[in-house]
């Protein structure tokens, strides 16, 4: 299997190059800190802090860029100042550990712990459907492309039944 790499790396042990927190290097807070209900007043509360911002701003369905960009100040500001972290590959310890903009992204995309993938690909599917419609004419003959129309009408069909299949997804997990 030379020259391949798994998309999603399962192996902690092997995998690498993966798009997950897990093959990078990187320090991700929320990768390296639990959630303790019962020990409040601690960095635990802090934890739920920027788990419940991130919900709220999905919620409010902001883009991902600027998610990222809040929970990036709001952990400078209020989380990395009062965080000790031992890193688990070097055993040394960090006082105020940074969490960089790449490795938030990467955690809000890959962890599952939140559901942004849906969001992703209807950005996506805009993104093309826009393309698509600004060749769509010929400008000479002010016709339409039959064969850009085509692709056009099979984006949407895709589109249709990704949409049909993210609210019966939602339906199913009592949205
Ligand atoms: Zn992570």
């Amino acid at each position: 299997m030379e020259g391949y790499q798994p998309a999603y790396g399962i192996n902690a042990a092997s995998d690498c190059g993966g798009p997950q927190c897990q093959s990078h290097p990187d320090y991700c807070f929320l990768c390296s800190f639990e959630p303790e209900p019962s020990a409040a007043g601690t960095d635990d509360d802090l934890y739920q802090t920027i788990v419940d911002l991130v919900s709220d701003l999905a919620q409010q369905e902001k883009e991902l860029p600027q998610i990222v960009n809040v929970v990036y100040m709001t952990y400078l500001k209020n989380v990395q100042p009062h965080l000790v972290w031992e890193n688990p590959a070097t055993g040394c310890t960090v006082t105020a550990p940074a969490w960089c903009k790449e490795s938030i992204r990467r955690h809000l995309i890959h962890s599952n712990q939140f559901k942004f993938f849906p969001s992703i690909v209807r950005n996506i599917f805009h993104s093309i459907v826009v393309k698509q419609n600004e060749c769509m004419m010929d400008k000479a003959t002010t016709m339409v492309v039959d064969e850009h129309r085509k692709a056009f009408i099979e984006t949407i069909d895709a589109y249709r039944k990704f949409e049909t299949w993210a609210s019966a997804r939602g339906a199913s997990k009592g949205k």
